[in-house]
Protein backbone atom coordinates (compact mmCIF):
# COMPACT_ATOMS: atom_id res chain seq x y z
CA UNK A 1 0.00 0.00 0.00
CA UNK A 2 1.16 3.66 -0.77
CA UNK A 3 2.57 5.29 2.26
CA UNK A 4 0.75 8.20 2.89
CA UNK A 5 2.15 11.54 3.86
CA UNK A 6 0.21 14.09 5.98
CA UNK A 7 1.75 17.28 6.44
CA UNK A 8 2.08 19.03 9.67
CA UNK A 9 2.06 23.03 10.18
CA UNK A 10 4.69 23.68 12.22
CA UNK A 11 3.66 24.01 15.86
CA UNK A 12 2.02 27.60 15.57
CA UNK A 13 -1.58 26.02 17.04
CA UNK A 14 -1.10 27.52 20.66
CA UNK A 15 1.27 30.45 19.85
CA UNK A 16 -0.59 33.56 18.98
CA UNK A 17 1.23 36.49 17.50
CA UNK A 18 0.92 38.58 20.61
CA UNK A 19 2.76 35.16 22.41
CA UNK A 20 5.47 34.97 19.88
CA UNK A 21 6.31 38.88 19.26
CA UNK A 22 6.41 38.61 22.99
CA UNK A 23 8.82 35.65 23.01
CA UNK A 24 10.85 37.52 20.35
CA UNK A 25 11.25 40.58 22.57
CA UNK A 26 12.49 38.56 25.37
CA UNK A 27 14.96 36.76 22.91
CA UNK A 28 15.91 39.87 21.93
CA UNK A 29 16.55 41.20 25.25
CA UNK A 30 18.78 38.19 26.57
CA UNK A 31 20.67 38.87 23.47
CA UNK A 32 21.21 42.58 24.29
CA UNK A 33 22.34 41.39 27.63
CA UNK A 34 25.03 38.84 26.37
CA UNK A 35 26.13 41.28 24.49
CA UNK A 36 26.69 44.14 27.27
CA UNK A 37 27.85 41.32 29.48
CA UNK A 38 30.54 40.47 26.72
CA UNK A 39 31.66 44.09 25.92
CA UNK A 40 31.55 44.29 29.91
CA UNK A 41 34.05 41.30 30.00
CA UNK A 42 36.33 42.66 27.63
CA UNK A 43 36.69 45.87 28.73
CA UNK A 44 37.62 44.64 32.14
CA UNK A 45 40.38 42.16 31.03
CA UNK A 46 42.07 44.57 28.64
CA UNK A 47 41.92 46.88 31.72
CA UNK A 48 43.46 44.15 34.19
CA UNK A 49 45.90 43.29 31.12
CA UNK A 50 47.37 46.94 30.92
CA UNK A 51 48.32 47.34 34.67
CA UNK A 52 50.82 44.21 34.69
CA UNK A 53 51.76 45.18 30.81
CA UNK A 54 52.56 48.97 32.35
CA UNK A 55 55.04 48.00 35.07
CA UNK A 56 56.84 45.68 32.76
CA UNK A 57 57.40 48.49 30.12
CA UNK A 58 58.52 50.59 32.71
CA UNK A 59 61.24 48.20 34.02
CA UNK A 60 62.62 47.21 30.79
CA UNK A 61 62.43 51.46 29.85
CA UNK A 62 64.59 52.21 33.36
CA UNK A 63 67.05 48.91 32.66
CA UNK A 64 67.46 50.14 28.92
CA UNK A 65 68.10 54.05 29.90
CA UNK A 66 70.18 53.14 32.58
CA UNK A 67 72.37 50.81 30.47
CA UNK A 68 72.83 53.23 27.72
CA UNK A 69 74.79 55.28 29.80
CA UNK A 70 78.34 54.32 29.63
CA UNK A 71 79.38 54.32 33.30
CA UNK A 72 76.29 52.80 34.92
CA UNK A 73 76.50 49.32 36.25
CA UNK A 74 73.62 47.49 37.95
CA UNK A 75 74.17 46.10 40.97
CA UNK A 76 72.91 42.30 41.67
CA UNK A 77 70.37 43.32 44.88
CA UNK A 78 69.47 45.85 41.56
CA UNK A 79 69.26 42.96 39.38
CA UNK A 80 67.33 40.81 41.81
CA UNK A 81 64.36 43.20 42.56
CA UNK A 82 64.02 44.21 38.98
CA UNK A 83 63.82 40.17 38.14
CA UNK A 84 61.36 39.74 41.10
CA UNK A 85 59.08 42.63 39.37
CA UNK A 86 58.93 41.30 36.48
CA UNK A 87 58.46 37.73 37.21
CA UNK A 88 55.36 39.21 39.56
CA UNK A 89 53.89 40.94 36.63
CA UNK A 90 54.70 38.05 33.98
CA UNK A 91 52.64 35.55 36.66
CA UNK A 92 49.89 38.21 36.50
CA UNK A 93 49.57 37.92 32.94
CA UNK A 94 50.05 34.15 32.67
CA UNK A 95 47.22 33.85 35.18
CA UNK A 96 45.11 35.89 33.39
CA UNK A 97 45.09 34.56 30.02
CA UNK A 98 45.08 30.97 31.43
CA UNK A 99 41.95 31.43 32.93
CA UNK A 100 40.48 33.17 30.17
CA UNK A 101 41.39 30.72 27.87
CA UNK A 102 39.92 28.05 30.01
CA UNK A 103 36.70 30.34 30.65
CA UNK A 104 36.08 31.22 26.58
CA UNK A 105 36.88 27.06 25.93
CA UNK A 106 34.43 25.83 28.26
CA UNK A 107 31.78 28.33 27.32
CA UNK A 108 32.24 27.53 23.64
CA UNK A 109 31.73 23.71 24.72
CA UNK A 110 35.03 23.54 22.76
CA UNK A 111 36.95 22.30 25.99
CA UNK A 112 37.07 18.47 26.66
CA UNK A 113 35.77 16.54 29.34
CA UNK A 114 37.09 13.46 30.85
CA UNK A 115 34.57 11.72 32.77
CA UNK A 116 35.03 8.85 34.64
CA UNK A 117 33.52 7.14 37.52
CA UNK A 118 34.93 8.01 40.65
CA UNK A 119 34.46 7.97 44.84
CA UNK A 120 34.26 11.28 45.04
CA UNK A 121 34.82 11.49 48.69
CA UNK A 122 37.82 9.34 48.70
CA UNK A 123 39.23 11.66 45.81
CA UNK A 124 38.08 14.69 48.12
CA UNK A 125 40.70 13.56 50.88
CA UNK A 126 43.19 12.39 48.65
CA UNK A 127 42.80 16.13 47.28
CA UNK A 128 43.11 17.22 51.39
CA UNK A 129 46.08 15.48 51.79
CA UNK A 130 47.73 17.38 49.17
CA UNK A 131 46.67 20.79 50.72
CA UNK A 132 47.95 19.60 53.89
CA UNK A 133 51.78 19.37 52.59
CA UNK A 134 51.37 22.37 50.45
CA UNK A 135 53.62 25.14 52.10
CA UNK A 136 51.37 27.82 50.70
CA UNK A 137 48.78 26.45 53.42
CA UNK A 138 51.37 25.51 56.35
CA UNK A 139 49.98 29.32 58.51
CA UNK A 140 46.51 28.16 58.31
CA UNK A 141 44.33 25.48 60.09
CA UNK A 142 43.50 23.19 57.05
CA UNK A 143 40.53 20.54 58.32
CA UNK A 144 38.14 17.80 57.15
CA UNK A 145 34.40 17.29 57.05
CA UNK A 146 33.97 14.47 55.00
CA UNK A 147 31.96 10.82 55.81
CA UNK A 148 33.63 7.76 56.01
CA UNK A 149 30.68 5.22 56.30
CA UNK A 150 29.46 5.95 52.76
CA UNK A 151 31.50 5.95 49.40
CA UNK A 152 29.25 7.68 46.61
CA UNK A 153 30.17 7.33 43.06
CA UNK A 154 30.23 10.46 40.95
CA UNK A 155 30.71 10.81 36.98
CA UNK A 156 33.46 13.58 36.67
CA UNK A 157 36.54 15.44 35.06
CA UNK A 158 38.93 14.78 38.20
CA UNK A 159 41.91 16.79 36.45
CA UNK A 160 38.36 20.00 36.05
CA UNK A 161 36.92 19.16 39.79
CA UNK A 162 40.00 19.56 41.36
CA UNK A 163 40.62 23.01 39.15
CA UNK A 164 37.46 23.88 40.93
CA UNK A 165 38.98 23.02 44.31
CA UNK A 166 41.77 25.24 43.71
CA UNK A 167 39.96 27.75 42.71
CA UNK A 168 38.07 27.42 45.81
CA UNK A 169 41.23 27.23 48.08
CA UNK A 170 43.57 30.03 47.02
CA UNK A 171 40.14 32.23 47.15
CA UNK A 172 39.58 31.13 50.97
CA UNK A 173 43.57 31.37 51.83
CA UNK A 174 43.36 34.49 49.68
CA UNK A 175 40.59 36.35 51.49
CA UNK A 176 41.30 35.46 55.23
CA UNK A 177 44.38 36.00 58.05
CA UNK A 178 47.09 33.73 58.46
CA UNK A 179 46.59 31.40 61.26
CA UNK A 180 42.91 31.02 60.04
CA UNK A 181 40.62 27.74 59.99
CA UNK A 182 39.90 26.35 56.11
CA UNK A 183 38.05 23.82 55.79
CA UNK A 184 36.69 21.17 53.26
CA UNK A 185 33.61 19.35 53.63
CA UNK A 186 31.19 16.56 52.26
CA UNK A 187 28.11 15.20 52.33
CA UNK A 188 25.21 13.71 50.57
CA UNK A 189 21.83 15.48 50.04
CA UNK A 190 19.13 13.82 48.36
CA UNK A 191 20.13 12.98 44.62
CA UNK A 192 23.41 14.77 45.23
CA UNK A 193 26.76 14.82 46.55
CA UNK A 194 27.86 18.25 47.39
CA UNK A 195 31.35 19.40 48.86
CA UNK A 196 32.36 23.50 50.20
CA UNK A 197 35.42 25.06 50.97
CA UNK A 198 34.67 27.10 54.60
CA UNK A 199 36.64 29.66 55.92
CA UNK A 200 36.51 32.01 58.42
CA UNK A 201 38.00 34.90 56.72
CA UNK A 202 37.00 38.23 55.00
CA UNK A 203 32.91 37.67 53.83
CA UNK A 204 31.08 38.75 51.36
CA UNK A 205 28.84 41.74 51.83
CA UNK A 206 25.17 40.85 51.15
CA UNK A 207 24.46 42.65 48.52
CA UNK A 208 27.43 41.59 46.39
CA UNK A 209 26.82 37.80 46.66
CA UNK A 210 24.72 37.45 43.94
CA UNK A 211 27.63 38.68 41.81
CA UNK A 212 30.37 36.50 42.42
CA UNK A 213 30.23 34.08 39.90
CA UNK A 214 29.87 36.62 37.33
CA UNK A 215 32.89 37.28 35.02
CA UNK A 216 35.40 39.29 36.43
CA UNK A 217 32.95 40.92 39.03
CA UNK A 218 35.30 41.32 42.38
CA UNK A 219 33.72 43.02 45.48
CA UNK A 220 36.27 45.42 45.41
CA UNK A 221 40.16 45.48 44.19
CA UNK A 222 41.54 46.78 47.31
CA UNK A 223 40.56 43.17 49.47
CA UNK A 224 42.75 41.22 47.49
CA UNK A 225 46.18 41.21 49.12
CA UNK A 226 49.24 42.91 47.05
CA UNK A 227 51.20 39.58 46.23
CA UNK A 228 48.17 37.70 45.02
CA UNK A 229 47.35 37.62 41.33
CA UNK A 230 43.12 38.20 40.79
CA UNK A 231 41.46 37.83 37.42
CA UNK A 232 38.20 37.80 38.62
CA UNK A 233 37.23 34.55 36.60
CA UNK A 234 37.73 32.09 39.48
CA UNK A 235 34.41 31.73 40.50
CA UNK A 236 33.10 32.12 37.24
CA UNK A 237 35.26 29.08 35.63
CA UNK A 238 34.58 26.98 38.87
CA UNK A 239 30.99 27.63 37.89
CA UNK A 240 31.04 26.68 34.39
CA UNK A 241 32.82 23.38 35.32
CA UNK A 242 30.06 21.93 37.77
CA UNK A 243 27.35 23.58 35.62
CA UNK A 244 28.90 21.27 32.60
CA UNK A 245 28.75 18.15 34.99
CA UNK A 246 25.19 18.68 35.73
CA UNK A 247 25.66 20.39 38.91
CA UNK A 248 25.15 23.58 40.66
CA UNK A 249 27.38 25.91 42.98
CA UNK A 250 26.43 28.24 45.58
CA UNK A 251 27.90 30.94 48.18
CA UNK A 252 26.95 31.89 51.40
CA UNK A 253 29.04 33.85 53.45
CA UNK A 254 28.49 36.78 55.99
CA UNK A 255 31.07 39.79 56.24
CA UNK A 256 33.08 39.40 58.99
CA UNK A 257 32.50 36.33 59.87
CA UNK A 258 33.77 33.79 56.54
CA UNK A 259 32.56 32.30 53.66
CA UNK A 260 31.17 28.69 52.35
CA UNK A 261 31.23 27.61 48.70
CA UNK A 262 29.28 24.62 48.36
CA UNK A 263 29.08 22.54 44.52
CA UNK A 264 26.31 20.16 44.18
CA UNK A 265 27.11 17.32 41.45
CA UNK A 266 24.35 14.57 40.93
CA UNK A 267 24.98 10.88 41.41
CA UNK A 268 23.33 7.47 40.67
P1 LIG B 1 39.44 36.75 42.06
O1 LIG B 1 40.44 36.31 41.05
O2 LIG B 1 39.28 38.26 42.14
O3 LIG B 1 39.63 36.13 43.42
P2 LIG B 1 37.04 35.14 41.82
O4 LIG B 1 36.12 34.95 40.67
O5 LIG B 1 37.73 33.94 42.34
O6 LIG B 1 38.03 36.29 41.44
O7 LIG B 1 36.18 35.77 42.99
C1 LIG B 1 35.35 36.89 42.72
C2 LIG B 1 35.30 37.82 43.91
O8 LIG B 1 34.56 37.20 44.97
C3 LIG B 1 36.68 38.12 44.50
O9 LIG B 1 37.30 39.21 43.86
C4 LIG B 1 36.34 38.41 45.95
O10 LIG B 1 35.95 39.76 46.09
C5 LIG B 1 35.13 37.53 46.24
N1 LIG B 1 35.51 36.27 46.91
C6 LIG B 1 35.70 35.06 46.32
N2 LIG B 1 35.99 34.12 47.24
C7 LIG B 1 35.97 34.74 48.43
C8 LIG B 1 36.20 34.30 49.79
N3 LIG B 1 36.47 33.02 50.08
N4 LIG B 1 36.10 35.22 50.78
C9 LIG B 1 35.79 36.51 50.50
N5 LIG B 1 35.58 37.00 49.25
C10 LIG B 1 35.67 36.12 48.23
Amino acid sequence: MENKKTFEQPGMYSDTVAELSKKLIEVNAKLKQTEYERTEMIENISHDLRAPLTAIRSTIDYYMDKSSEKYETFTSDEMNSMFRLLDGRVKTLEVLIQDLYLMTSIDSGREEFKFEEVPIFQFLEEYFFAIEIDKKYKDYKVSMDIPEDTMPIVKMDVAKISRVLDNLFTNARKYSEIGTKITLGAGIKEESVFFYVEDTGVGIPEEALPYVFDRTYRVSSARTPNNESSSGLGLSIAKSIINAHGGSIICQSKIGEGSRFTAFLPFK
